[in-house]
């Protein structure tokens, strides 16, 4: 056609951007420079364009932007989702068609082989099956420099075939026009259509693949580190594999290598799906690339970094001992892109538990008091007794976080998640042990300090896979809810108003004290709107405020009184019913903003009693809320027994505190270092009533969650989706890894979900078979949970005695039973 509609990556280079947009245009330059990137042609901007042109779909979209009222959720969400529609439902032009498609066709032959032979090209086009690719979008307006915009538009892999590929082509450009990107498009003054290209690219069937560090990112020198396992690399970057270490020197000499036992490999079936093998101990422990690749793969690393003039972190693949590079980008010390567990060495000084994790060097400060939060200094790493959720504003500052109290359930450490900062908790002497001044590094993943210095690692944040069982993250902070957002999980399901409250300084009865309630509700609503926006369309539930004494006892006019038991203290509900003022601010906030459109569910924690929901209903009705969902924390054994009394007031979901309950449950201190090593989450108390309350909810057409820290254990994970919950929320750092799992299990479908009693309990009697023939007749089942947890994933849906027939004795067919 003579115009620029296809563009193969030899025709590329960064200059490209306006036509093949910054994906498209990067890989052309990598092509251009002689990297073996794997086969790709860009469907340009002008094709994009010339597509709208002849669907006359411009004037449609323009006319649609133009009365879009992005400050109302829904009209937005609506408007952005009929736009998309027309895309993906117009027919694209036949001559556009058939230029993609043949270019398609050239992907299923080596056309070096066949140049001098056109006739067995033209047999071979025709008779050979379509090969897989990925279609990915590239958009110009990545360049508005939002990091938030850029993540936006979608990709496709495994996609086969004329007609899908065509389709996944025009969901790419419809994702331009997602309501979060015409939002910020709008919101940035940003008139006009942009620009987006398609990426086609043939998908490789890696052999092995791993990733290389053009520099050593631990040790901080000029080593390269190349880690390798077999099949595809997704097992690296999620850290469930343990990858071959080498490292060479920049004259390709090998100076190091550990081989690790791989254990299991992730490949792409022929019909396209991931899945995880086995891999015989034999194969597992083998060397997984050869010295030669090693060096060649060190040589392209080198070019790499001279290239892009900045040490890279590169993804290859190698198929049929062809090594292909998927993608480079700088590693950085400030924005790290490592993901896998760190494994360092040196002198220990002092260890406790992994709360947070990442890797983070810095200056010791010692901090005996809120005083001297003052010398934390950007970088620093503080070092303390237990960090306080009041101390928030320091602990951004900080790199990493070492205190000598607490667990890992602790809000310190929930909160150091959320940032992505280290952290370390219950580290005993390190308060003795660590002294200000010092240089340390932090090992967030294996909760070790180090003496000196080590290049800084954080988690990266993966977006999530399709699973039925949605899967939803945690937000405190507004300041983090991008970081969170970067997940792509299906909504919110816990912010706790703590962390806006913690933020402003102010305890809530100094407001309720000085008659300023209306300046706590629009503090409130500030933050809340701040999470809104950043997932806007997707339900929010937002916790009203659950105030520990002890951790809060540091704010602007905070109740002076010390209570013995702060744990089992005036917070919650509790406190809630008895400060109205302060508990209808926090619902007024939710509904203002409901009523612009954002999806708000509340829920209400520590709830012990079927009147205290009623009150809340009660306060619910007076303030006229109907466009909020209402909801309960299941995080007393109280509540735990009352549900089906709880679900038969009418409410529309529960969530797990499994924090709490656990605490309740075993009259045992979360907060307690000294008795960390009992505190277990899987204890089969725990699990029996996480079993009944969901079944009990189903009954009674309640959504069930959870959004304590156990959600993002793959134990607890595993016995939730057999249970049938129907969201889980999870800390963003494992959003991916928990989502794959879940996926997974969904797939395997060996356990119906609790409703369908006859399976589970063949199932059951299944397992229980087979314990019996290995003898391994557990008396506990939940203790061979908990030995399990070193690597639970591996263990799905092949360990016997996960879930035993007590699953059965606790179901409705004892109606004798005293909980009910
Ligand atoms: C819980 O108890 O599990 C929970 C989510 O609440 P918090 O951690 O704030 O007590
Ligand atoms: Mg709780």
């Amino acid at each position: 056609m003579g115009d620029n509609y296809i563009a193969w990556l030899s025709n590329l280079s960064k200059a490209d951007l306006n036509l093949a947009g910054g994906k498209g245009a990067n890989l052309g330059e990598m092509y251009n420079n002689k990297f073996p990137v794997p086969p790709a042609f860009v469907v340009t901007t002008d094709a994009f364009f010339y597509f709208l042109k002849e669907a006359k779909l411009e004037q449609k979209i323009k006319d649609i932007l133009n009365t879009i009222k992005v400050d109302n959720t829904d009209d937005l969400t609506e408007k952005a989702k009929e736009i998309r529609k027309l895309i993906t439902e117009s027919e694209m032009p036949e001559n556009l068609q058939n230029e993609i498609t043949e270019a398609y066709d050239h992907f299923n032959v080596d056309l070096d082989d066949f140049h001098n032979s056109p006739g067995a090209l033209a047999i071979l086009k025709s008779s050979r099956e379509s090969i897989f690719v990925s279609v990915r979008s590239s958009a110009t307006a990545e360049d508005l420099g939002d990091a938030s915009f850029a993540g936006q538009q979608s990709s496709f892999i495994n996609v086969k075939g004329n007609p899908e590929l065509i389709q996944k082509i025009k969901e790419c450009f419809a994702s331009i026009f997602t309501a979060r990107s015409i939002y910020y498009r709008k919101k940035k003054g940003f008139e006009g259509l942009v620009g987006i290209a398609a990426i086609v690219q043939k998908m490789i069937n890696s052999d092995k693949s791993g990733v290389i560090f053009s520099r050593n990112p631990v040790k901080n020198n000029d080593e390269i580190l190349i880690e390798a396992v077999f099949g595809q690399g997704e097992g690296i970057v999620s850290g469930t594999i343990k990858p071959d270490q080498h490292t060479l020197t920049r004259d390709l000499e090998l100076i190091q290598e550990k081989i690790s036992d791989k254990k299991v490999a992730i490949i792409r079936t022929s019909g396209g799906e991931t899945k995880t093998i086995q891999l015989t101990p034999e194969k597992s422990n083998s060397r997984v690339l050869k010295t030669y690749e090693l060096k060649q793969l060190a040589e392209f690393a080198i070019k790499l970094e001279e290239h892009y003039d900045k040490p890279q972190d590169i993804e290859f693949a190698i198929e049929n001992e062809n090594i292909y590079i998927l993608q480079t980008r700088p590693i950085t010390t400030l924005k790290k892109t490592e993901t896998k567990e760190a494994d360092l060495d040196g002198q220990i000084l002092t260890e406790g538990m992994a709360a947070s994790p990442g890797v983070a060097s810095g200056i010791v400060k010692i901090i005996h008091s809120m005083d001297d939060l003052g010398k934390i200094k950007q970088g620093d790493i503080l070092v303390t007794t237990m960090t306080n959720p009041d101390m928030v504003v320091s602990m951004q500052k900080a790199a990493a976080i070492v205190t000598s109290e607490g667990g890992v359930t602790a809000h310190a450490a929930i909160v150091s998640r959320e940032m992505g900062i280290p952290a370390i908790v219950g580290a005993q002497d390190c308060m003795e042990k660590l002294k200000d001044g010092d240089e340390i590094t932090v090992d967030g993943f294996h909760g070790k300090v180090f003496a000196g210095k080590a290049e800084n690692k954080s988690v990266k944040i993966l977006p999530v896979v399709d699973t039925k069982t949605k899967i939803k993250v945690m937000v405190d902070l507004p300041q983090f809810a991008e970081r969170a957002a970067k997940t792509n999980a299906d909504g919110v399901g816990l912010i706790r108003l703590e962390g806006l409250i913690a933020s402003s300084g102010k305890h809530p009865v100094a407001y309720e004290k000085e008659n300023k309630l209306d300046d706590y509700k629009k503090m409130l609503k500030e933050g809340l709107l701040k999470i809104a926006e950043t997932f806007i369309g997707k339900p929010i539930w937002i916790r009203s405020s659950d105030i520990r004494s002890d951790e809060y006892a540091n704010l602007e006019g905070a109740p002076k009184e010390i209570e013995k038991n702060p744990m089992l203290g005036d917070h919650g509900i509790r406190f809630s019913l008895k400060h109205p003022g302060i508990f209808k601010a926090e619902l007024m906030a939710c509904k203002e903003l409901a009523d612009k459109g954002h999806k708000f569910g509340v829920m209400f924690p520590q709830i012990i009693s079927v009147d205290e929901v009623k009150q809340a209903r009660a306060i619910f009705n007076e303030l006229k809320i109907d466009n909020v969902q209402f909801g309960v924390m299941i995080e007393t054994p109280a509540a735990s027994i009352l549900i089906k009394d709880i679900c038969e007031e009418g409410i529309d979901f529960i969530s797990f505190g499994t924090n709490d309950l656990t605490q309740y449950t075993l009259a045992i201190d979360r907060g307690n270092e000294e008795v960390q090593n009992i505190y277990d989450e899987m204890n089969w108390a725990v699990l029996k009533q996480i079993s009944r309350v969901i079944r009990e909810c189903k009954k009674h057409n309640v959504e069930t969650s959870i959004c304590g820290q156990a959600g993002s254990k793959p134990e607890m994970v595993e016995f939730l989706v057999k249970q049938g919950i129907d969201s889980i929320s999870v800390n963003a750092d494992v959003a991916k890894q928990i989502s794959e799992l879940v996926q997974k299990l969904e797939n395997e479908k060996s356990i119906e979900p609790i409703d369908n009693k006859e399976s589970i309990k063949e199932e059951l009697r299944e397992r229980e078979n087979l314990q019996k023939e290995v003898g391994n007749n557990s008396e506990n089942p939940q203790q061979e949970v908990g030995n399990n947890s070193e690597n639970p994933q591996q263990e799905v849906g092949k360990k016997p005695g996960f879930l035993t027939s007590d699953i059965e004795i606790i179901d409705e067919h004892k109606p004798e039973d005293i909980f009910n």
